[in-house]
C-alpha cells in the first residue's frame, strides 16, 4: 500500500485512503434516487462514472417511503424488480375526507404497473446505489463534494469537477470531470454554489413523517386523509398519509403547501400530533406506538430550481425542483430526471459536443412542462381553504371523479385513449396553455 500523505489520515474503515486527484467522465454528486439512477444509466452505457455520497449506506432519508407505479417502472427498468418483491406491495389508495372513504385501485396503464411498494429509504437507496456500482460506476461513501473546481463556476462558468472531502479519513480529492450531475437533494448546497436558486412564484411543499408500530402494517392500500386540520379545527391545504410497510410499522406523515396563507405560522409537529390523534383508531397511532421523533423536509416542486443546465453540468431530482406539484411525489421524478440527464450526457460524451446538454432541458419541458404548470396553478387554487374544501368535499361524492383525480395527480393519464380523465385533463391543460 502507498505511504499515506501527512494530510490524509488512513480512514478507520477497511479501505485505502483516497487519492489527492482523480478524473472521470462524469462526477455524480449525491447517491439518492436521482444520482444513483443517473450513475446507473451512464455506467450501463459504458461511461466512466464516479458517484459520491456524503453519508454511508444504509442511511435514513426523511420520506414517506411510498413508491407509485411510476417509480416501480423505473426500478424495474434498471433490473430491480425481483428485489422489490421482498418489500411491501400495495394496490391503491384509500382516500378519506369529510367522513367519506373511497378505495381506489391504481389504474391500468400500458407503460406502468398497477401496483406500488412502500420501502424505507435506507433499504431502497442502498439497493439502487449498489445497482449503479454493479453496472460499473465507482461509489465513494462518506465523500462530500464541498465545492466545484471551476474558478468561475458560481458565475455561470463550468464546474470542471469538485473538491471531494473524505468524511471518514480526512483530506480531500480534486476530482476533475468532463461533466457533473448535481443530485444533492432539496437543500442542494452544491447546486447553490453553482448559482442555482428557486423560483419563488412556484409553490413549495413541506412535509413531516414518523414511524409507528401498527396492527394494520400489512394493508394492501395506502391511506390519504385530504381534510387535515390545524389547532383551530380549520382544514389546511395538504394531506395526511399512513403508508404500511409490511414489517410491523407504518410511515405516517403530513404534507403542506406554501400557497396556504398561514403557511409560515404552521407548526408542523403540532399538526402531525393532531393528525395522529385524529387518524382512525384501528391504526393504533399514539405517542406510545411512535418509533422515534418525526422529522421533516422541504419539497421543491414543479421544476422550480434552476438553471438546471450549465456549461458542463445538469441538475436532477430535488436539486432541480423536480417534485410533482400535484401530489408531492419526488422519487419517480428523481429517477426519471436522472435517466434523462444520463441520456443527454451520453450524447455529449459520444459526440464530443457539450451543446447536447441543452437536450436535457428540452426533454424536461416536453415531459413535464405543461403538466407541472397545471399542477402549480392547481396548488395555488388549493391554497385557498374554501376552494379546497369545496373541491375535495364535492369530489368525494363520486368514485368516478376521484378515480380521475388519482390518475391526474399521480401522472398516470394515458395518451392512447381519450377517457374521462384524459378529457378533463386536456380541458384543464388547454385553459392553462391559454393562460400562459
Ligand atoms: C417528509 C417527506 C416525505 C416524502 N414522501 C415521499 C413519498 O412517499 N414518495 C415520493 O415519491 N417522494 C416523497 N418525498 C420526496 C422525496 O423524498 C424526494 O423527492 C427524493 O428523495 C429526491 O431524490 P434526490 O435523489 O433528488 O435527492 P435525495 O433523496 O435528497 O438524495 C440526495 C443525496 O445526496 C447526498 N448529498 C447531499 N449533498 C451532498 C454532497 N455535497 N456531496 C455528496 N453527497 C451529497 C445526500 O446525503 C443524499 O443521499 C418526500 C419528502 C419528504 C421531505
Amino acid at each position: 500500500m502507498p505511504a499515506v500523505p501527512a494530510n490524509r489520515r488512513d480512514p478507520a474503515g477497511d479501505r485505502p485512503p483516497r487519492p489527492a486527484t482523480r478524473s472521470c467522465d462524469v462526477l455524480v454528486v449525491g447517491a439518492g434516487p436521482s444520482g444513483s439512477a443517473a450513475a446507473y444509466w451512464l455506467a450501463d452505457a459504458g461511461h466512466d462514472v464516479l458517484l459520491v455520497e456524503k453519508k454511508h449506506f444504509p442511511r435514513a432519508k426523511t420520506c414517506g417511503d411510498g413508491l407509485t407505479p411510476r417509480s416501480v417502472r423505473q426500478l424495474e427498468d434498471i433490473g430491480l424488480g425481483p428485489d422489490l418483491e421482498h418489500h411491501h406491495r400495495y394496490d391503491g389508495l384509500r382516500a378519506i375526507a369529510f367522513g367519506k372513504e373511497l378505495l381506489l385501485s391504481w389504474p391500468k396503464h400500458p407503460d406502468f404497473p398497477s401496483y406500488g411498494y412502500v420501502v424505507t429509504r435506507s433499504d431502497l437507496d442502498a439497493l439502487v446505489a449498489s445497482r449503479a456500482e454493479k453496472a460499473g460506476a465507482t461509489l465513494w461513501q462518506g465523500a462530500e463534494a464541498v465545492a466545484p473546481l471551476g474558478p468561475d463556476s458560481g458565475r455561470g462558468g463550468p464546474a470542471l469537477g469538485a473538491v471531494v472531502a473524505d468524511r471518514d479519513g480526512g483530506g480531500t480529492t480534486e476530482v476533475s470531470a468532463r461533466y457533473v450531475v448535481v443530485a444533492d437533494g432539496a437543500n442542494s448546497r452544491f447546486g447553490r454554489a453553482l448559482g442555482a436558486s428557486r423560483d419563488r412564484s412556484v409553490p413549495l411543499g413541506m412535509a413531516i413523517r414518523g414511524y409507528y408500530s401498527s396492527p394494520r402494517h400489512a394493508e394492501r392500500y395506502i391511506e390519504s386523509h385530504l381534510d387535515i386540520r390545524d389547532a383551530h379545527g380549520d382544514v389546511v391545504p395538504g394531506y395526511g398519509w399512513i403508508f404500511p410497510l409490511g414489517d410491523g410499522r407504518v410511515n405516517v406523515g403530513i404534507g403542506l403547501l406554501s400557497t396556504f396563507d398561514r403557511w409560515k405560522q404552521v407548526n408542523t409537529s403540532k399538526l402531525m400530533d393532531a393528525f395522529v390523534a385524529y387518524a382512525p383508531g384501528s391504526w393504533c397511532l399514539s405517542p406510545e406506538t411512535a418509533l422515534g421523533a418525526p422529522t421533516g423536509g422541504r419539497l421543491p416542486m414543479g421544476l422550480s430550481v434552476g438553471p438546471r443546465v450549465g456549461p458542463d453540468y445538469l441538475m436532477t431530482g430535488d436539486a432541480g425542483g423536480s417534485i410533482n406539484p400535484f401530489n408531492g411525489e419526488g422519487i419517480a421524478y428523481a429517477y426519471e430526471t436522472g435517466r434523462l440527464a444520463a441520456a443527454a450526457l451520453g450524447e455529449a460524451l459520444r459526440s464530443g459536443d457539450p451543446a447536447a446538454l441543452a437536450g436535457y432541458e428540452a426533454r424536461l419541458a416536453e415531459t413535464y412542462g405543461l403538466y407541472y404548470r397545471l399542477g402549480s396553478a392547481f396548488m395555488k387554487l388549493m391554497g385557498r381553504g374554501d376552494l379546497m374544501r369545496l373541491t375535495v368535499g364535492t369530489g368525494m361524492y363520486s368514485r368516478t371523479v376521484m378515480e380521475w383525480v388519482l390518475r391526474i395527480m399521480s401522472n398516470l393519464v394515458r395518451d392512447d385513449e381519450l377517457g374521462p380523465a384524459e378529457a378533463a385533463y386536456r380541458a384543464i391543460a388547454a385553459i392553462a396553455r391559454r393562460a400562459g
